[in-house]
């Protein structure tokens, strides 16, 4: 078997071609949904991700901040500056880019964010809201597998979806939302003992894990659907993911590529999230 490969990238693109209509529709009310991204300390990674994001958001016709600060920015600093555009009524969408530095604790950052304007759905009431199955803001990554699976017609329902990492950013919110559509789900990560025993299982397997080319096609059920979030950068430049593309791929139902996959689906869905807390603030 030769699996389908998901274009995440074309995916992606309709993804943003919708929200471009709706912010049209704002900007026609005279709402232009902003986003602004705070950037603390200098990480290639990460200032390459908030350029990206910065491009797409202006490209849809959305407000686009990107404010930099050194890594020697203080704790209390940071929570002035997210206290300031909680109150901007201009801005809709505010994101801190992780990983921050060590001498910030991560969890009082995040919770200091307005859960309205919280478009990376980390703050706890969002998180809460996604368990509980309510209306909230649903963290980018995973939102975008849903919306991957959902235009690939691969259906959720009653199929049995193995999650190999448990973060909060992508494992664990994941597994929520292929509950809520009706999959029975089962979580792994480093200290599960026989991994293949249950990945083998998967009729969706999704893989967060950071550990690259971890999953092969040994891991596979014939026929399922593989979804790699990894994304590493090899010593010849070029990406990969957690999956060995490779053996993958002969196994493999349907598969998603890295560069090409996940990634751009991430910043879509942070478009997406930026345009309905615009669209939100104009209904309250
Ligand atoms: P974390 O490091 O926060 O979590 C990794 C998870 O994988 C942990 O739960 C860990 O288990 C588990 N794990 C590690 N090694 C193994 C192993 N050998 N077997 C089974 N489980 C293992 O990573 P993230 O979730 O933040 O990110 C994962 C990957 O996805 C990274 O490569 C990251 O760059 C990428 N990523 C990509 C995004 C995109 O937009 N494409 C967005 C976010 C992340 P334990 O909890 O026991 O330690």
């Amino acid at each position: 078997m030769t699996a389908t490969i998901i274009d995440g990238k074309a995916i992606a693109e309709q993804v943003i071609l919708k929200v471009k209509d709706r912010v049209s529709v704002l900007n026609e009310q005279g709402i232009l949904p902003g986003l602004t991204v705070i950037l603390v300390g200098d990480d290639p990674a990460s200032q390459t991700y908030v350029g990206s994001k910065e491009r797409t958001s202006t490209r849809l016709g959305m407000k686009s901040d990107v404010i930099s600060r050194p890594s020697s920015l203080t704790e209390d600093e940071l929570l002035a500056l997210i206290d300031d555009l909680n109150q901007d009524h201009s801005v809709h969408g505010i994101l801190v880019q992780l990983p921050l530095p060590k001498h910030m604790d991560e969890h009082k950052i995040l919770q200091a964010i307005d859960p309205r304007k919280d478009v990376d759905g980390f703050h706890p009431l969002n998180v809460g809201k996604l368990l509980l199955g309510q209306q909230g803001f649903i963290p980018c990554t995973p939102f975008g597998i849903i919306q991957l699976l959902d235009y690939s017609a691969i259906e959720i329902e009653g199929k049995h979806a193995v999650i190999v990492g448990r973060s909060n950013i992508v494992g664990k919110p994941m597994g929520q939302l292929l509950l809520n559509r009706h999959a029975t789900v089962t979580y792994t990560h480093s200290r599960t003992p026989d991994l293949a025993e249950f990945t083998k299982q998967a009729d969706i397997l999704i893989v967060a894990t950071g550990q690259p080319s971890m999953i092969t096609g040994e891991h596979i059920k014939p026929g399922a659907a593989v979804i790699d979030v990894g994304i590493h950068r090899n010593s010849d430049g070029r990406l990969s993911g957690d999956v060995d593309f490779a053996s993958a791929k002969e196994v493999a139902g349907a598969l998603t590529p890295v560069p090409g996959g996940v990634g751009p689906m991430t910043i879509a869905m942070l478009m997406e999230n930026t345009c309905l807390s615009a669209e939100r603030a104009l209904r309250t």
